[in-house]
């Protein structure tokens, strides 16, 4: 899986020490999330391992178990940012100009 090159070898041992630890309840909202050999029940009551911080490159790591609502939620201002950043990043190699403004612009009618 291409997604897991940015994660250390081992990482999915971790989240399953990370779940089984909070015993597979969200840190955020309190919801029972499906242990290991429970039927899947839907995409609300999996439990993932989230970044707290979005640091993944730094050398101590703040990580939490949350469920996939409150994942998606809690990396909602995080994705806004990235996306708006490749977003002007293409837009550059389309030929895109961009307008330097100083920092304190007077208008002369
Ligand atoms: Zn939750």
């Amino acid at each position: 899986m291409k997604l897991l090159s940015f994660y250390p070898a081992d990482w999915l041992d971790i989240t399953q020490v990370i779940k089984a630890a909070n015993h597979y309840e969200c840190c955020a909202c309190g919801r029972q999330c499906r242990r290991p050999g429970e039927f899947y029940l839907g995409w609300q009551y999996e439990l993932t391992v989230a970044h707290y911080d979005n640091e993944y490159d730094a050398p101590a790591v703040f990580l939490v178990a949350l469920c996939a609502r409150c994942h998606l939620l809690h990396d909602a201002p995080f994705v806004w940012v990235a996306r708006r950043r490749h977003c002007r990043q293409r837009q550059r190699q389309a030929g895109q100009l961009e307008l330097q403004l100083a920092a304190s612009v007077s208008i002369h009618v």
